[in-house]
């Protein structure tokens, strides 16, 4: 079956902000509610199609993607986004769209969809560091993450041997209780089962029936050249494994580049600034500065330099992420004031100041205009 259009699947323009796309997958998302659709036997999977649409149309890259290659762009697990087949089953797109929307319903939403017999794991967030250099080249990273994964012993069921859980007796499995309040009849989650469902006569003894181990987890991640800070790097899949068999989260590597000593980033640019010597600037001359790729290049300081003064250096910036050529640097200099001088070198300044007359243009004419300021203040 040909996969339908975003857009189309969201009811949403092409040219929709993304604002406008968020109005138009709630709207879809509430017309698509099971609770509303109980007779309509293609709302489950139409709600699935339209969390999917969301889901990539509502992170720029994706949906710049997307807007390129179309549903190409998803497919063969491309990037860091190693998506197969929309976001897990339904009950977890159900509790994470619904949450907000319906989380009262629900009974405040503390907890999540009670109907759930399966729950997925928590995404998790892990925080690397890395330097300049590092988000220069890209790297091959070992990480290691705490995190939960699905019991050996029961195999994630929870009861002990791998046995059935049962369907719970206080709520006959609907995982919420009616309690009647005044005029209100009030929908709590079933205190027997914590909204789950089922019961486990004979927990597992090696998790203890959540049928989950906290295990220390090794993964090598690609982190691609020309990430920055904030750059989210999503490992499908590689989050908290789910409650009783539920899907696994995911795991995201928020990235934060390390300040540098030598450069400032401004996107795919880079800013070195460079010192140069008060004779440099005046004579000319040449200086030499690093580069981010390790070498160095030869810079032209010309004759009459002021601090300030920025040069260019094309295509020795930062990789941009996603292909799509090299930012440049940019060096500006520092023309320093000598400091700690002899008594020989104040006399060669002394005789220079003398024959300098002609020479400071600026300080020459910021006086005139001092002088012609206080004379017109005079009357
Ligand atoms: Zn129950
Ligand atoms: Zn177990």
């Amino acid at each position: 079956m040909a996969k339908r259009d975003y857009y189309e699947v969201l009811g949403a323009d092409r040219g929709a902000s993304a604002d406008e796309l968020k109005k138009a997958y709630r709207k879809k998302a509430k017309e698509l509610h099971p609770d509303r659709n109980s007779d309509n036997p293609n709302a489950e999977s139409q709600f699935k199609e339209a969390n999917e649409a969301y889901e990539v149309l509502k992170d720029a890259d994706k949906k710049a993607a997307y807007d390129r290659y179309g549903h190409a762009a998803f497919e063969g697990g491309m990037g860091g986004g190693q998506r197969q087949g929309g976001n897990g089953d339904f009950s977890s797109a159900f509790s994470d769209v619904f949450e907000d929307l319906f989380g009262d319903f629900m009974g405040g939403g503390a907890q999540r969809g009670g109907r759930q017999r399966a729950s997925r794991g928590s995404d998790l967030r892990y925080n690397l560091r890395i330097s300049l250099e590092d988000a220069f080249l890209g790297l091959q990273k070992a990480i290691t993450v705490p995190t939960s994964v699905s019991c050996n012993s029961c195999d994630g069921s929870g009861a002990e041997g791998g046995a059935e859980p049962q369907t719970c007796p206080t709520c006959s499995g609907m995982g919420k209780v009616r309690a009647q309040q005044g005029f209100f009849t009030v929908e709590r989650t079933c205190p027997t089962c914590s909204g789950v469902g089922q019961i486990i006569k004979n927990p597992c003894r090696t998790c203890g029936g959540s049928g989950r181990e906290e295990k220390e987890r090794s993964l090598s991640v690609n982190i691609p050249a020309g990430v920055e800070t904030g750059t989210r790097i999503r490992l499908s899949g590689e989050g908290e494994a789910g409650l009783r068999g539920g899907p696994s989260g995911d795991l995201y590597i928020f990235i934060e580049v390390a300040e540098h000593e030598l450069f400032q980033r401004d996107g795919i640019d880079l800013f070195c600034r460079v010192p140069v010597s008060m004779a440099t600037a005046a004579i000319g001359g040449d200086v030499e500065v690093p580069t981010i790729d390790g070498g160095r290049s030869r810079v032209k300081v010309p004759a009459g330099s002021q601090s300030g003064r920025q040069m260019r250096l094309r295509a020795k910036g930062m990789p941009a992420l996603r292909g799509g050529g090299t930012g440049d640097m940019f060096i500006e200099l520092a023309v320093e004031t000598p400091v700690n001088l002899t008594s020989k070198q104040k006399e060669l300044l002394r005789e220079f100041e003398k024959l300098s007359e002609e020479n400071n243009p600026l300080l020459t004419s910021f006086f005139s205009k001092v002088k012609s300021f206080w004379a017109d203040m005079k009357n």
